[in-house]
């Protein structure tokens, strides 16, 4: 079964004081997939960390699937966007989460791709330092510079506009304070629109319009990692603080931490098993924690 309950760590003397205490329920953690990788990249998350937070995660895919619905129920969300990795399905998957998130009253809205493990414990840790109701963009920029864009106006008139974005596959929260301000261009068909008039994926569709458009800093964040940094820089003993990890494997060559834990490569090639055995060792299938 997927149900678990959650407990509580005590704050260590180290971490700020929390601006607000939540908890994990206050946090909607979409993930974005498609079809194609339910069974090659999501089972593997419902495995590991979703199966600890069924609760505030919902699955963002393109079609029906049965084992899935099994599994999460009405969490599982068919947006019925197209199946390809074109910039107008991607946005339109973002537009059904934003909405969904809106519809759920909770306080932050994170997004994930389904390669990315979340350390549900940390996330909940670094947001209790934010108030919800306050303009919070959080996540790592994916470029040393920002991105230069061109806005589209009307009149075929083009209007170059600089902007910061946290990169999708690092994963980035917003708060619901600033994701309803965003509303005007991000709600219903909206963000269709505004992702058209600056022609760029859905995760710098956000930034523009919280930085460009709403003036919005992003807040960056070194504990969201995506596969475009070196992975192998995370160290074991600091996995517990990381709100995010992510894998790659391109052609041979792959990038993941380097965590000895408790399966070897072969058997956990992307080290998520051996990262929840860390973070939740008492799960059934983690061999006995001595060995580490
Ligand atoms: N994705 C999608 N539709 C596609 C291909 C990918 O929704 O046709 C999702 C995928 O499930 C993942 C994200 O887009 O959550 C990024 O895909 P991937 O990791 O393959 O590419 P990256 O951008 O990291 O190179
Ligand atoms: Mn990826």
């Amino acid at each position: 079964s997927l149900l678990y309950y959650s407990y509580k760590p005590a704050r260590s003397f180290a971490d700020p004081p929390p601006a607000e205490n939540i908890s994990a329920n206050d946090i909607f953690i979409a993930v974005k997939t498609t079809k194609k990788f339910h069974q090659s990249r999501l089972s593997l998350l419902l495995e590991t960390w979703i199966s600890r937070n069924v609760q505030q995660t919902y699955i963002f895919t393109d079609g029906e699937d049965d084992e899935l619905k099994k599994k999460i129920g009405s969490h599982a969300i068919n947006t019925n966007c197209s199946a390809a990795h074109s910039r107008q399905a991607l946005s339109c998957k973002m537009a059904v989460e934003y909405d969904k998130f809106i519809e759920s009253g909770k306080k932050w809205f994170c997004h994930v791709d389904d390669d990315n493990y979340v350390n549900v414990r940390a996330l909940v840790k670094h947001l209790s330092q934010y108030p919800h109701t306050q303009d919070m963009y959080l996540g790592k920029p994916s470029l040393d510079r920002p991105i230069e864009a061109t806005e589209r106006l009307g009149d075929n008139k083009m209007k170059p506009v600089n902007f910061w974005f946290a990169t999708g596959g690092a994963g980035f929260c917003v708060s619901r304070g600033l994701a309803l301000k965003m509303s005007p261009w991000a709600s219903g068909g909206h963000f269709m629109n505004t992702a058209e008039k600056i022609r760029l994926p859905d995760d710098c569709t956000i930034g523009y319009i919280i930085e460009s458009v709403l003036g919005v800093p992003l807040t960056r964040s070194n504990l969201f990692h995506s596969h475009l940094e070196n992975l192998q820089q995370v160290s074991r003993s600091e996995i517990h603080k990381q709100i995010t990890l992510s894998y790659g494997m391109f052609e041979n060559k792959s990038n993941i931490i380097n965590l000895k834990g408790a399966f070897p490569v072969e058997e956990d090639p992307s080290r998520f098993k051996s990262v929840h055995c860390l973070l939740y060792p008492d799960t059934p299938w983690c061999p006995p924690q001595v060995p580490y």
